[in-house]
């Protein structure tokens, strides 16, 4: 389905695999033109690129691949840029990249944090720096936040610098809502529970990550790390469908 008038023009960040990379599709079919930003679209991530290009062509809707790291204030800009150039507007910001890393609280470094903050949190003000102004000058929009369940309760053990840096995001999305709604831009937090994608390889995560400073534990940590893979697996759901949170995301554009 192609674009008509109805369609709007979408930016999803963090498209390469999991929730992005299904939302691009469930917004395409939904008959929106999409741009799916990528970050490194030449080497990295160059298959997900094809496999974008490839579900365009087959399926006759409107996707388009843009490189954008949301860690880089330049590549930002050139993205939302490319979408103005060949577009002339954007009407829906989906702020999806994220990163995890698990690991015990006190073996994390202050950069380890700041890695995730800069990733999920400051990815979101880059990108709404480049694209709210344009967004306010049409009157109308809409602002997508991909959160996490772990914000709203029942945050599990050994994710302190990712749940800081969702709640964080939450709280940056709220804060905008009020900002920009007399302006007609719309916002809309997305809290999705566990699934197993790129980020979460939730049934395989045996031990925290930084097991250079195991020997930082207490005896009485040890039965909690033992028990990580048991605990994160519980978390996703047998019958989870990670596609859900991609029609959802379609469904509020
Ligand atoms: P994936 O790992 O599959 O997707 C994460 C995406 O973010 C990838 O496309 C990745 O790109 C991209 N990304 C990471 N860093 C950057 C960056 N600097 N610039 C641009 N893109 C970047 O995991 P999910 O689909 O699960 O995660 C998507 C979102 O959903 C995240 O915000 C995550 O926190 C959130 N979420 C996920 C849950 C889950 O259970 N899976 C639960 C709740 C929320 P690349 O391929 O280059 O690394």
């Amino acid at each position: 389905m192609r674009n008509d008038d109805t369609g709007q023009v979408v930016l999803v960040t963090g498209a390469s695999s999991g929730i992005g990379a299904l939302s691009v599709r469930a917004l395409a079919r939904a008959g929106h033109t999409v741009y799916a930003g990528i970050r490194r679209t030449a080497t990295r991530n160059a298959t997900a690129v094809a496999e974008l290009t490839r579900y365009g062509t087959d399926h006759q809707v409107d996707v388009h691949a843009v490189e954008l790291d949301v860690t880089s204030q330049d590549s930002v800009d050139a993205a939302v840029d490319r979408v103005f150039a060949e577009r002339g507007r954007l009407d829906v910001v989906v702020h999806n990249a994220g990163h995890m890393v698990l690991g015990a609280a006190e073996a994390f470094t202050a950069e380890q944090f700041a890695d995730l903050y800069d990733v999920n949190v400051l990815g979101t003000q880059r990108v709404n720096r480049a694209a709210l102004p344009k967004l306010r000058e049409r009157g109308s929009g809409l602002l997508v936040w991909i959160g996490s369940s772990s914000t709203r309760g029942g945050c599990p053990p050994f994710l302190a610098p990712y749940f800081a840096a969702k709640a964080a995001m939450d709280a940056v999305a709220v804060s905008y809502a009020a900002e920009v709604l007399p302006f007609g831009i719309d916002t809309a937090i997305v809290v999705p529970g566990a699934f197993t994608t790129g980020t979460n390889h939730f049934a395989n995560a045996g031990a925290p990550a930084d097991t250079d400073r195991a020997e930082a534990y207490d005896r009485r940590h040890q039965p909690l790390r033992d028990d990580l893979g048991r605990r994160l697996a519980a978390l996703v759901p047998s019958d989870a469908d990670v596609s859900e949170v991609a029609e959802a995301v379609a469904r509020l554009v």
